[in-house]
């Protein structure tokens, strides 16, 4: 049995909301019986602690006063053990049950060996010869969108690394922890730039797009995640770029400010003729795919050719 998940959010007796950062203030502000955040059990505050010595921390949460006798609300979206049942259930063909942990099964391959393969020629109309869908229906969909339901729960869970450690991704019998496989461009490009340069395995990064175009040298597209005001590559103190690349503009044919998910083998490259850009980036092909997760925040429309430096 794996250690219960934390319940994020409290509701005190004076109606107000606490996240878990309240649960370690000295003395806590909340005034108590509390309430789960999302339904109408009783929970009580357990403040960070260490289980025994040397062992890892368990970040402060609220719990329930019991499992078996006060549970959850049907259908409350801080019922850990019933959501993730049901995103399994929803999720079956992508994923993998083992007890109270789940698999999201990868697509089996050899690691695509560098951009040469996704450089096919192109027909004489320009477009690429590759049949690729990265759209609803494509092989790859039933993974993107069991990812992005895992991600959303996380989310709500305030990726919680308890709840993370429930989720494993297998790629060719490799098992890869979750914050070693899903990124969000926003908060985690370090850490996705060291992930890539240390393993050899697909990466799902979600994102909104903040730029679009074509490359100065011509012939391919990408477009470009917002990484929230610039983050700066560690030791060369390059500013991180995360882009998705293709030869055909129709791949790439998302709005600014569309948040997407790019799935494959994600590579890293510093440029010779930049000296301060480091990029992050996925070449569309046969075993990689882009998605639409969510909103539109913007309403401007992608697909000037705006030359975008580097790429
Ligand atoms: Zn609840």
């Amino acid at each position: 049995m794996s250690e219960p998940v934390g319940i994020p959010k409290a509701i005190d007796s004076s109606g107000r909301t606490f996240t878990r950062a309240a649960i370690d203030d000295d003395p806590q502000p909340f005034d108590r019986p509390l309430r789960c955040g999302d339904c109408t059990t009783t929970v009580i505050p357990v403040r960070g602690s260490s289980r025994r010595p040397n062992s890892t921390w368990v970040a402060a949460h609220y719990r329930l006063t019991s499992r078996e006798s006060a549970p959850h609300d049907e259908g409350c979206r801080y019922d850990f053990d019933a959501q993730t049942g049901r995103l399994y259930e929803e999720h079956r063909s992508a994923l993998v049950r083992d007890g109270d942990t789940f698999e999201l099964r990868l697509p089996q391959g050899d690691p695509v060996p560098d951009r040469s393969e996704s450089e096919v020629p192109t027909s004489s109309h320009g477009r690429s010869r590759l049949t690729v869908h990265p759209r609803p229906g494509h092989h790859l969909e039933p993974t993107l969108s069991a990812a992005t339901a895992i991600a959303r729960l996380l989310a709500t869970y305030e990726n919680d690394p308890t709840a993370q450690s429930r989720f494993t991704a297998d790629w060719n019998g490799d098992r890869i922890p979750w914050e070693d496989f899903y990124f969000d461009a926003a908060r985690d490009a370090h850490r996705l730039a060291r992930t890539i340069e240390q393993h050899a395995h697909p990466v799902a990064v979600s994102g909104t797009i903040k730029d679009s175009g074509s490359t100065t040298s011509g012939g391919s597209y990408s477009i470009e995640l917002d990484t929230d005001g610039g983050v700066r590559h560690r030791p060369t103190g390059r500013w991180i770029h995360v882009r998705i690349y293709s030869t055909d503009p129709d791949l790439l044919d998302f709005q600014v400010g569309q948040r997407i998910l790019g799935y494959g083998q994600w590579q890293t490259w510093i440029p010779d003729h930049s000296a301060t850009n480091y990029f992050v980036r996925l070449w569309l092909n046969h075993r990689s795919a882009m998605t639409r997760i969510g909103p539109v925040r913007q309403t401007s429309r992608i697909g000037s050719s705006r030359p975008t430096q580097g790429g």
